[in-house]
């Protein structure tokens, strides 16, 4: 990781549940009254409370950005698991200059890490803002050879309605990752990708509400107040090969946004309809900076 942040995103959001919603408890239950797969829950200073784990949407959006960069580049994303090959985690594992790490990983580790990188983006723990309700449904799993139940009775408790909120920050990033979180949340809006449990039963479909986001850079001769800078516009020479970055990584003709300044970054906010028009720059800017790779 560089010595200094350059820059920052941070996307404030609300998820909703659009259909029945269940991130699993990993743990089972020894009330026999409570359903057999329950919504997870943690403990907040207002009590127990069901929740969105931060881990459970990083493992949503990082399978969607692999599948994203195999379509634009077959070896585009490497296989996450600590028994593949391929994983960056373990062809760099004797690596030991973090920017060769950040190097020669995969666009997905970049963003998301693995075991040799931190990543760039981060994920909180999404928490209910006013009342939830929840629901139990009951399943059974059909075995498909035998066309028999399988598993079940079971009952599930579902997540029908709430509003959770939560951020995301991206730090030092280039402008392709801002892309492909935009797409990524693009595509869960769509209906595309869905989060937790029973995807084939119509569960976890969500919507995501960016409702404002800011953005941070490092102060810069000539930086103008529309357009956003990669890491690579900040960092010097040696550091940009050694990283493998941009000089000339920004997004221009940008709305404006709400600028203040401080002594040694700008910080700049964009309301909702604002950071729409940020977020369609920067998957614009994707199939040119995916294919030129
Ligand atoms: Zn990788």
């Amino acid at each position: 990781m560089h010595k200094r942040r350059w820059n920052a995103l941070k996307l404030e959001l609300v998820i909703e549940p659009r259909a029945p919603l269940l991130i699993k408890s990993g743990l089972a239950s020894p009330n026999p009254s409570l359903p057999d797969m329950q919504f997870v829950r943690t403990m907040t200073p207002q009590g127990e409370t069901v929740f969105i784990p931060g881990s459970s949407l990083k493992g949503t959006f990082r399978s969607f950005t692999e599948k994203v960069l195999r379509t634009a580049k077959a070896d585009g994303a490497c296989e996450p698991f600590p028994s593949s090959p391929e994983y960056c985690g373990r062809r760099l594992g004797r690596e030991e200059n973090p920017a060769t790490i950040y190097k020669r990983s995969c666009r997905a580790c970049r963003m998301y890490g693995n075991t040799r990188l931190r990543g760039r983006l981060s994920f909180t723990d999404a928490f209910p803002e006013g009342a939830v309700k929840t629901e139990t449904r009951y399943g059974v799993a059909i075995s498909r050879l035998t066309n028999a139940v399988a598993v079940g009775p079971f009952d599930m408790e579902v997540l029908v309605q709430g509003r959770f909120r939560t951020a995301l920050v991206l730090e030092n990033f280039e402008v392709w990752q801002m892309g492909l979180l935009a797409l990524t949340l693009q595509a869960i809006n769509d209906g595309l990708v869905k989060l937790g449990f029973g995807k084939n039963r119509g569960f976890g479909e969500v919507s995501i509400t960016v409702e404002q986001a800011v953005v941070e850079l490092a102060k810069k001769p000539g930086l103008p107040q529309n357009a956003i800078w990669g890491a690579g516009a900040f960092v010097d020479d040696g550091e940009r090969k050694d990283y493998g970055l941009q000089e000339g990584d920004r997004l221009e003709d940008l709305p404006e946004g709400m600028q203040i300044d401080f002594a040694l970054f700008v910080r700049r906010t964009y309301d909702r309809e604002a950071w729409r028009k940020v977020a369609e720059k920067a998957m614009e800017s994707l199939p040119h900076i995916l294919e030129a790779a």
